[in-house]
């Protein structure tokens, strides 16, 4: 603790810190300062949503993607794979499953799928929109144009992540190909925060070529952001990337990385991910404790899940109401449990829509 005590005063005092303070704190943290870290994560998560922890359902609805990121199952590159993409009808079954189950916010997730154009998805949306009309829905499709992002907006999408993976531009280039670029992944960010998007960003702990420095940067850069939402879990190797012989993430550190993020945006809507449940037994517990929030376990059609291969060990079988039932046995452990709901983020929820979330319910509705 003590090479470290003035920094971590610091932290708690103004929270946020110099990138250099940054990269002292990580690197050279002790066991004392990450329980005290764990400690207030959980203090402050406990004050600001009680003992309660959103549930969203993911449907992963494509798995062709036009990208070959180098740690990624689905990468473009990966012949293996065989490739899906769902219906309409099939995605509002998966959601109709979900919404029985109590869940209210969608997560529609999937590759960079050329196929998957602005019209079908504002069709989706409408339809979603219609027959789920107090549920919310969240987009992760990666890089778009502006137009589209918009447009998608004014459909009734609310929410959009894009994990930015790192804010390092040497390391963003160690785990993507020359032909995706970080200045245009940052623009991305930019372009969603302006539109209105409850926007979440979001890295993976312990990937290739990933140190303290780093993690440095991106903890500068989500102070500065200021996202809606952080989707952070550790790497895990897939057996058919070039990454498959990489070490995995170690999840003592992301537990310490998700207190820090919990402890520079109180509000933040920060999951316990199916990556650091996949490494850590008891996962969903040790991160909630940490200061996560939200579980996203998926909807996604057990025909098509072991397709959906991000990483090896992702679980690709369960039907919905099981995995809640388990998640909420895990929680009642440790004193906390599942609220449904829509679970905006506090400072939507406050101005009863926000200007953006009114500016979609608006469209929607016409
Ligand atoms: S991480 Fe996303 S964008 Fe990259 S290859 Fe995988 S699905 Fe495509």
């Amino acid at each position: 603790m003590d090479a470290c005590e003035g920094i971590w005063r610091r932290l708690v005092d103004e929270r946020r810190l110099p990138r250099e303070d940054w990269r002292l704190l990580i690197a050279h943290a002790g066991p004392d300062l990450k329980e005290e870290a764990r400690s207030l994560a959980s203090a402050i998560t406990r004050k600001r949503f009680g003992n309660a922890v959103w549930y969203r359902g993911i449907v992963e609805f494509t798995n062709n993607c036009r990208n070959d990121c180098l740690y990624c199952g689905v990468r473009r590159s990966n012949g293996s794979v065989r490739r899906y993409r769902l219906t309409h009808g099939e995605i509002v079954a998966a959601c109709a499953g979900g919404h029985a189950a109590g869940m209210r916010t969608f997560v529609l997730q999937g590759g960079e799928d050329p196929a998957v154009s602005d019209a079908w998805l504002t069709e989706l949306l409408s339809e979603l929109r219609t027959r789920f009309p107090d549920s919310a829905v969240t987009l992760s499709l990666g890089e778009r144009s502006r137009k589209s992002y918009e447009s998608l907006f004014m459909a009734g999408a609310s929410r959009y992540l894009l994990r930015h993976e790192t804010a390092d531009p040497a390391h963003y280039a160690r785990l993507h190909p020359p032909a995706q670029s970080f200045s245009r992944r940052m623009a991305c960010l930019r372009d969603l925060r302006e539109i209105g998007y409850q926007t979440g960003c979001g890295m993976m702990i312990g990937s290739p070529g990933q140190g303290a420095e780093q993690l440095a940067c991106d903890m500068a850069f989500i102070q500065e952001f200021r996202p809606h939402m952080i989707g952070m879990g550790p790497f895990l190797p897939h057996h058919a990337t070039p990454f498959a012989h990489e070490r995995p993430g170690d999840g003592e550190t992301t537990l310490f990385l998700l207190s820090l993020c919990r402890i520079v945006l109180p509000d933040v809507l920060l999951p316990a991910t199916t990556a650091l449940r996949t490494l850590l037994p008891d996962g969903c517990a040790r991160g909630v404790l940490a200061g996560c929030n939200v579980v996203m376990p998926s909807m996604t059609p057990e025909t098509e899940r072991s397709e959906y291969l991000l990483y090896d060990g992702k679980p690709v079988s369960g039907g919905v109401k099981e995995t809640l039932a388990k998640l909420d046995a895990e929680l009642s452990r440790i004193g906390c449990g599942l609220v449904s709901g829509r679970g905006d983020h506090p400072a939507t929820r406050q101005q009863e829509g926000g200007t953006a979330c009114r500016t979609a319910d608006a469209a929607w509705r016409r």
